[in-house]
């Protein structure tokens, strides 16, 4: 038996009873979007969070891209990311028109570093977009206090992170406005796309909720030129469903990782490290090997399933040419290096000890 890098069906057949229950609720309410569904998990999603907003949107990249339009950054406006992010998060801020400042990663987090964000700052540095890369919380100490001291925002990409924490405090909750993503893989995912913001800034969170309608505060009424970006009832719906047992699905991917960190042993792999003051959430489990390729093969043949995140950094994709020339040596190492293995709620015992054995025997 192959052990899948991720079993959706496994993890969302659990739910079916309640999700029979709910979609028979939105076929008799007769409304679709925007509804009941979508209020509920708005507000249990924010409580959850602890921020005071929830705005449910169509998938994470509109969730930071409706964020930087509310802000109205645009071109000449600079954001600080990571440059080893999934590429949505640099596609939000080139599709406002804003500039992308790429900030190389620390290695032991896979996270931005901060010690590297202020040399970067200039005048035009309208927001620094701190992306919980993996499930582990950026350490978000240091970029408050620059946000502070050059009047900038925090963005969190959080769409690898629902339910980490830093300090205590839930990813959603540790900035300015965050973006999420429910796509079907992540720790919090629905059956299709979704995404929604949270934020404490009441304003804010009211022009999101326009521009994701058409710019429209009331039917018909439009104050912005907006988009169409909603949460339809159905994955509203799903993810209310699902949202009380992410913690105890988050604590069973912890206990996968403790068990990956105390047994895998092999020289030729690097595992992944956590910090004190952060709660990761393990969306993914990257081990980094300089024979990232043959380590890959291997597990194939002997039923372990990987995926690589990712494979190209986002500054030596096609899409962004102009850029292809730049050296970003870190991220370039992770991109050549990183393996992740499967990690899932849903995952056995005896799976998870058929991947250590695996990883070992390499
Ligand atoms: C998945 C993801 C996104 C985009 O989310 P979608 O819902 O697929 O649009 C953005 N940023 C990061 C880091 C992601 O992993």
């Amino acid at each position: 038996m192959t052990v899948k890098f991720l079993d959706l069906h496994k993890v969302n057949e659990r739910f079916r009873a309640q999700f029979d229950a709910r979609f028979k609720q939105i076929l008799d309410d007769g409304w679709y979007i925007r509804g009941k569904q979508d209020a509920l998990f708005e507000k249990n999603f924010a409580a959850y969070v602890g921020s005071k907003y929830c705005v449910g949107v169509a998938n994470g990249l509109d969730a930071l891209n409706l964020i930087i339009k509310a802000y109205g950054f645009g071109p000449g406006d600079e954001i600080i990311v990571p440059a080893n992010t999934y590429i949505a998060s640099i596609l939000a801020i080139t599709q406002n028109g804003c500039t992308p400042v790429l900030v190389e990663p620390d290695m032991q987090t896979y996270n931005i570093n901060p010690d590297l964000i202020e040399s970067q700052i200039t005048p035009r540095t309208k927001a620094v977009m701190a992306v919980h890369l993996y499930g582990q919380a950026v350490p978000m100490q240091k970029i408050w206090e620059l946000a502070e001291k050059h009047h900038f925002k925090v963005i969190e990409d959080a769409a690898q992170a629902h339910g980490a924490m830093y300090r205590g405090r839930r990813t959603g909750n540790l900035g300015d406005a965050a973006g999420f993503s429910f796509y079907p893989g992540k720790n919090l995912g629905c059956l299709g796309d979704g995404g929604c913001v949270t934020t404490n800034d009441e304003a804010l969170a009211a022009k999101i909720r326009a521009l994701a309608n058409y710019g429209s505060d009331r039917k018909y009424h439009n104050l912005y030129k907006g988009v169409n970006s909603r949460l339809d009832e159905i994955q509203a719906a799903v993810l209310d469903v699902k949202l009380p047992y992410l913690d105890a699905d988050n604590a069973r991917r912890r206990e996968i990782a403790a068990f990956y960190l105390k047994n895998i042993k092999n020289p030729l792999i690097t595992l992944p490290q956590t910090y004190d003051e952060a709660a990761h959430v393990w969306h993914i489990f990257a081990v980094q090997t300089p024979k990232r390729d043959e380590l890959q093969a291997y597990l194939k043949e002997r039923g372990v399933e990987t995926l690589i995140h990712y494979p190209t950094p986002p500054h030596k994709q096609p899409a962004y040419e102009e850029w292809n020339a730049l050296s970003y040596p870190l991220s370039e190492r992770i991109h050549r290096e990183e393996l992740s293995l499967p990690i899932s709620p849903v995952m056995t015992d005896e799976e998870v000890q058929k991947v250590v054995e695996a990883v070992n025997a390499f």
